[in-house]
């Protein structure tokens, strides 16, 4: 646990308690300050209560007396389309509003070296943040760092919470997975690496549209001020930035760009260029889990990362060749009887389901579940990859009425659907979980339906 020794003796307010709330409100008490917990939810309210921690209705105006900050949970709208009420009361009150990342930084900025550190180096620590590939380019590097012997922690948006992190030795880098609320809330950012991965339109609700949800990404570099940035340049907001960050950040690297010091898909090969001038390729053919273009985008804005922290391109090759991928994302489950079983349950969209089906050849695609705005229409030029669809839950009429003529058939559930796709399958084809939709009309999470699947598919094999 990183001790929050920013608040001692004082009252704390922290809103939600998930798993991010939970620990700030612990690594508060560690550092002596008194947590006072609040979540809309009875369950919120019991974990809190459970964890030994005072909890009052921090929406009513009476229980602040002595608070002299908020803490929010990411999943707590602070701004649009509305704050909550506890967080406009803060507002009103001139109580400033933070969050897990911002305390993070702060106790970074006060970093002290431990008995067993040596030399004059503090952590590094690398932030990751885009709207897609966030959690694999993150992983991604942390796998490539420790592969080659550097300490590394991976945390924040992914796996472990940021305060839930062992408290970092010298030599030590953490990475660090950041959405958009995350960067929009702290209130210190002081990233040694940030990277852009890309934009497009998500959770544009809560940032008021794509200008204050691309605002939100900039102050991780605008705020952050690091010296060494990766940026994606596919979309104008990145080119934008990267533009900003040129003679400000000692070093930029452009993901996908002409120009200056980038790394680029160039057919299967990850590319770096310095001023035209080629330093290195890879064959991503020799990375089975970073399959597709989206991933060769993952792959080198995690290649640049380690690049800037000094590893040579042979080096971070075998990080990449050697990483085993995320469960859930293009997950490689088996082959049986030549026909290879893949789970994407977290494609909880058509935009990611279109990656997955980009990916894979002679699909057998399994699809449905709680439908999006638009359902499978943006999909429906990528059928000559389909040989038949196999639907379930509550999309599935609607689905069949997109799909039309296609070849397809309505299973309701996910093992049957498993069961009617391998009972068709040949050999060479690929039975593909890209639900583009969500999950929770038949299963608790994404996880938990990427988990049913496998364990049907392993009881297969
Ligand atoms: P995040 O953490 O940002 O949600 P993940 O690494 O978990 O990202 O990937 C989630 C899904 O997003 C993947 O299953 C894939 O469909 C899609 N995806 C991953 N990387 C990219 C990328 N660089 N560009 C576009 N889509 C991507």
């Amino acid at each position: 646990m990183i001790v929050v020794r920013a608040y001692e003796g004082r009252r704390v307010g922290v809103l939600g308690m998930g798993r991010s709330g939970l620990a700030a409100a612990g690594a508060l008490q560690a550092g002596g300050a008194e947590p006072v917990c609040w979540d809309d939810s009875e369950a919120g309210r019991a974990a809190g209560a459970a964890a030994g921690f005072e909890v009052v209705d921090l929406t009513r105006a009476r229980e602040w007396d002595g608070i002299v900050a908020l803490i929010v949970s990411p999943g707590i709208p602070h701004l649009y389309p509305a704050p909550h009420p506890a967080i406009a009361h803060a507002l009103a009150a001139g109580i400033p509003v933070d969050n897990d990342i911002g305390l993070f930084f702060r106790e970074m900025a006060a970093w002290e070296p431990g008995a067993d550190d040596e030399g004059d180096d503090d952590p590094l620590v690398v932030c990751v943040t885009g709207s897609n590939g966030k959690s694999t380019t993150s992983a991604l590097i942390h796998h490539i760092l420790r592969e080659n012997g550097r300490a590394a922690q991976l945390g924040g948006n992914i796996g472990v919470g940021v305060l839930d992190l062992d408290y970092p030795a010298a030599d030590e880098t953490v990475v660090l997975e950041l959405s958009s609320y995350q960067t929009d809330l702290a209130r210190s950012l002081a990233p040694d690496v940030a990277v852009f991965l890309n934009l497009s339109d998500d959770h544009l609700d809560r940032h008021e549209g794509r200008g204050g949800y691309f605002a939100a990404k900039a102050r991780l570099f605008e705020a952050g001020a690091p010296e060494r940035a990766v940026i994606g340049v596919a979309e104008p907001e990145g080119a934008y930035l990267a533009n900003r960050l040129e003679g400000v950040a000692e070093k930029v690297v452009r993901i996908g760009g002409a120009d200056g010091w980038t790394v680029s898909m160039r057919k299967a090969f990850l590319t770096e260029r310095q001023n035209g001038r080629q330093l290195a390729a890879i064959d991503l053919r020799a990375a089975p889990a970073l399959r597709g273009a989206h991933n060769g985008q993952n792959a080198c804005a995690a290649y640049a990362v380690c690049r800037l922290m000094g590893l040579g391109p042979k080096q971070i090759e075998k990080g990449l060749t050697g990483f085993p991928g995320l469960p859930h994302r293009l997950e490689r489950i088996a082959g049986i009887a030549g026909v290879t079983y893949v789970n994407d349950s977290k494609a909880t969209n058509a935009d990611a389901a279109e990656k997955a089906l980009l990916s894979c050849d002679n699909i057998r695609w399994i699809a449905g579940g709680v439908p999006k705005a638009g359902g499978i229409a943006p999909l429906l030029p990528l059928l000559d990859r389909v040989r038949k669809t196999y639907l379930i839950g509550e999309a599935q009429d609607a689905f069949a009425a997109q799909l039309g003529d296609a070849p397809h058939a309505l299973c309701g559930t996910l093992d049957a659907a498993l069961a009617a796709a391998a009972a068709d399958a040949e050999e060479g084809d690929t039975v593909l979980l890209a639900p583009a939709c969500a999950s929770f009309d038949q299963f608790t999470s994404f996880e938990a339906r990427g988990e049913a699947f496998r364990e049907a598919v392993l009881a297969m094999a």
